[in-house]
């Protein structure tokens, strides 16, 4: 069955060029040139729709808006003869409703690139529904249980290195569930799980065990680095955790400023007293403490001055725009200023290119991680890449 594209652009010219275009490689096109008359079908999820952002009788945000509250699953490119950084809102704005946008594209449209992008859409789509096959199904909640107590979970690391001196600084680590018959599983797949049901103070103690003991190996190996792992709410709910973790180091004879620990923005969303007594002991007993995909949070500016952060790490979504868009690049340079007002040190997450590494470079960056630099990886690989 042919994929059908729907094209919803005023521009009666356009619209049916770009139709012809894209029946030339087998799509099944259809052309509204009045918004009105499109919101009456009902797209389906195999579908794809080229939404023109402006147009007289209505704009592509309100199209948006009823596509979001019509539950739409069809995949959505937008396009735009505005500057890109309405597009990127209103990219910002489908995300947030949950529609799924492939791409923004500005006009004049290239015909031959536009038909490579909806031919990708499609091969995606069915690598997907390859990769969804029943056993790629979410995990149970008694599968991650027994995970966690038979110690499937692994870390993989990911470097960080000094933009000043380009060594290395630290690594972060990352969970990774090795299941026995479905292999590696990422942590997008199973930490809300965790979380949700009451698994992730066991998860996180087994992350910190794993994460000190790989330390420890790497020490005696005469390769001392500084480790990173992340927590999530209900952990630093628990007001005995800083004490039991310094005891846990002072038996061990090991430094607590080896080991930092990153907290999204929404972690601190719930219970902010006790987080903030957790954290201020964690940081007084001489743990790092670092604020993780900073700037897609709601926390306000006070709670980064009341909680006394070492460090600040920019959300890799500005990172990664912002060779092509000047209002993510103003804000990765805010962030940097405010960081260092703050005496923080900043970490740019998701370098992709040489392009992004020499930008942060100029922009007066402290840290960088990214698979420019290295993608995380197993224990043993690490220390070769060192
Ligand atoms: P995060 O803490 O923000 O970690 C960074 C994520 O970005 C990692 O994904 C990493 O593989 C990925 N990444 C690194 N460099 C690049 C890059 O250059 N480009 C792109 N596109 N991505 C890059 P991963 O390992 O899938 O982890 C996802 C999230 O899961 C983490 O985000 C973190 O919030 C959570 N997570 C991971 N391990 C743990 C854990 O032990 N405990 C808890 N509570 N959460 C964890
Ligand atoms: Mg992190
Ligand atoms: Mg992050």
């Amino acid at each position: 069955m042919h994929t059908r594209l729907f094209i919803v652009d005023d521009d009666v010219h356009t619209a049916y060029m770009l139709c012809a275009a894209v029946e030339a490689i087998g799509f099944d096109g259809h052309v509204f040139t009045r918004a009105r008359e499109f919101i009456a079908q009902s797209p389906g999820p195999d579908d794809i729709i080229l939404l023109d952002l402006k147009m007289p009788d209505m704009d592509g945000i309100e199209v948006i808006r009823i596509l979001a509250r019509n539950k739409c699953r069809a995949t959505l490119v937008l396009v735009s003869g505005h500057d890109k950084g309405v597009l990127y809102s209103a990219e910002k704005l489908a995300r947030a409703h949950a529609l799924n946008v492939a791409a923004s594209l500005t006009k004049p449209l290239k015909i031959g690139a536009l038909q490579t992008l909806v031919q990708e859409i499609t091969q995606k789509r069915r690598q997907k529904e390859r990769y969804q096959t029943p056993q790629a199904q979410l995990p149970s909640v008694e599968e991650l249980r027994r995970a966690i107590e038979d110690q499937q979970l692994v870390l993989h690391y990911q470097p960080q290195v000094d933009l000043k001196s380009g060594a290395l600084s630290g690594v972060e680590a990352l969970v990774r569930w090795q299941h026995p018959e479905r292999g590696l599983i990422y942590p997008g797949r199973f930490i809300s799980l965790a979380e949700q049901n009451g698994l992730i103070v066991d998860l996180t103690s087994q992350v910190i065990e794993l994460a000190i003991e790989q330390n420890r190996t790497w020490q005696n190996k005469g390769l001392s680095t500084k480790v990173s792992v992340n927590i999530s709410a209900d952990n630093i709910t628990s007001l005995t955790l800083p004490e039991q973790l310094s005891d846990m180091f002072q038996n061990q004879n090991l430094d607590p400023t080896m080991l930092t620990f990153e907290v999204t923005e929404s972690t601190l969303m719930g219970e902010l007293v006790t987080s903030l007594d957790v954290l201020t002991r964690l940081r007084m007993k001489g743990f790092g403490l670092s604020i993780d995909d900073f700037g897609t949070g709601y926390s306000s500016l006070s709670q980064l001055h009341r909680i006394p952060f070492t460090e600040l790490k920019i959300d890799q979504s500005f990172i990664l725009a912002m060779l092509e868009d000047k209002e993510a690049r103003s804000i990765v340079k805010t962030c940097i200023m405010l960081g260092h007002e703050l005496n923080m040190k900043v970490v740019a997450e998701g370098v992709e290119s040489q392009e992004m590494l020499d930008m942060l470079t100029d922009l007066g960056c402290d840290i960088a991680q990214g698979y420019h630099i290295a993608r995380p990886m197993p224990a043993e690989r690490f220390s070769t890449w060192v």
